[in-house]
């Protein structure tokens, strides 16, 4: 086992790409300062803000959620928090991840709204699944869920008053989008994948992500630091079903091979698309359901139209 290469101490942490090796305490300022380092460049909060953290209850949301608390309070940022988390309805596991945040928001003193797909679209996630099996359509569960879930977050975070909505996506879930993106030479969301995002769209709530450059095992060494880390470990069953599990398989293989590969194609995403911040300058309004879209009919609108959920009318 290595040693701490700040104080000797038995490392819990070890990257290979940098030589590094750090004990639990060293660990958790290096954890600290990055994410600080994200918060303060990008600009992503303001004193007194209303964060509106997205939890799904799965251990980086768990994580962000603690340290936002944290840092609130030891940096006397003044921040009101709400967790806010999206029940899809996925039976067997919703309800498993559910309970976690509520025990968490509930030991760290935070508000937290429950959303349901079946409260604003009338139909849980595995009815949804079902009527697009017997209508023939060729989305993938994730596809259905991802574009209601992020509709409802925005929309759900406006209705309480949020000022920005933080999520824990960190530097594996964006480099697996990036790579996502350009197998479907999706240029314009690729545009998206910065540490912010503000839109000129009045209905549209700041986006930000403070785990933005930290890599998938330090969330999860944080989290098993903070006793935040399942003891049971429940997966959606849709998961292994989705794109996203095949790249990210590969993804964490290649680094195995090569490590610092993720952290090269990070760069090549900002080379790319010389990307800092992004506003999205050209929203648009759905001309259905009045919610901030970058086309005429939103993209949930548009999946609950081939669903027969909804009748468009000309
Ligand atoms: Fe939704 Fe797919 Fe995540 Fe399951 S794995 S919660 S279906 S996005």
């Amino acid at each position: 086992m290595a040693n701490c290469s700040i104080c000797g101490r038995q490392a819990i942490y070890v990257a290979k790409s940098g030589g590094l090796a750090l004990c639990k305490k060293h660990f958790l300022e290096y954890f600290d300062r990055k994410v600080r380092k994200t918060i303060r460049k990008n600009k992503l909060f303001n004193k007194n803000d209303h964060i509106v953290v997205a939890v799904s209850g799965g251990k980086d949301s768990l994580s962000l959620l603690h340290y936002l608390v944290n840092l609130s309070k030891r940096a006397r940022m003044g921040w009101r928090i709400t967790a806010l988390t999206i029940d899809e309805g996925v039976s067997g596991y919703r309800n498993y991840t559910v309970k976690r945040v509520k025990e968490l928001s509930s030991t760290l003193g935070v508000e937290l709204k429950i959303a349901s797909f079946k409260d604003y679209f009338g139909y849980t996630l595995d009815e949804v699944v079902k009527i697009g099996k017997e209508r023939g359509l060729p989305y993938l569960p994730c596809t259905y869920c991802g574009v209601f879930r992020r509709y409802l977050l925005n929309k759900v975070a406006r209705e309480i008053d949020g000022m920005v909505l933080a999520t824990a996506h960190h530097l594996d879930d964006v480099v697996q989008t990036y790579l996502m993106n350009i197998f479907s030479n999706n240029w314009s969301s690729i545009h998206k994948l910065t540490p912010s995002l503000t839109s000129v769209h009045k209905l549209f709530v700041r986006r930000a992500k403070p785990f933005y450059e930290l890599l998938e095992k330090e969330t999860t060494l944080y989290a098993i630091l903070n006793g935040l880390y399942p003891s049971e470990r429940v997966e959606c069953p849709y998961a292994p079903l989705s794109f996203r599990w095949q790249v990210r398989k590969v993804l964490n293989y290649l680094e195995e091979l090569r490590p610092g590969l993720k952290y090269s194609t990070m760069r090549s995403l900002m080379e790319a698309t010389s990307l800092k911040n992004t506003a999205l300058g050209e929203a648009m309004t759905c001309r259905v359901c009045g919610e901030p879209s970058s086309r005429e009919i939103c993209k949930a609108c548009q999946l609950k139209a081939e669903l027969g959920l909804l009748e468009l009318r000309r």
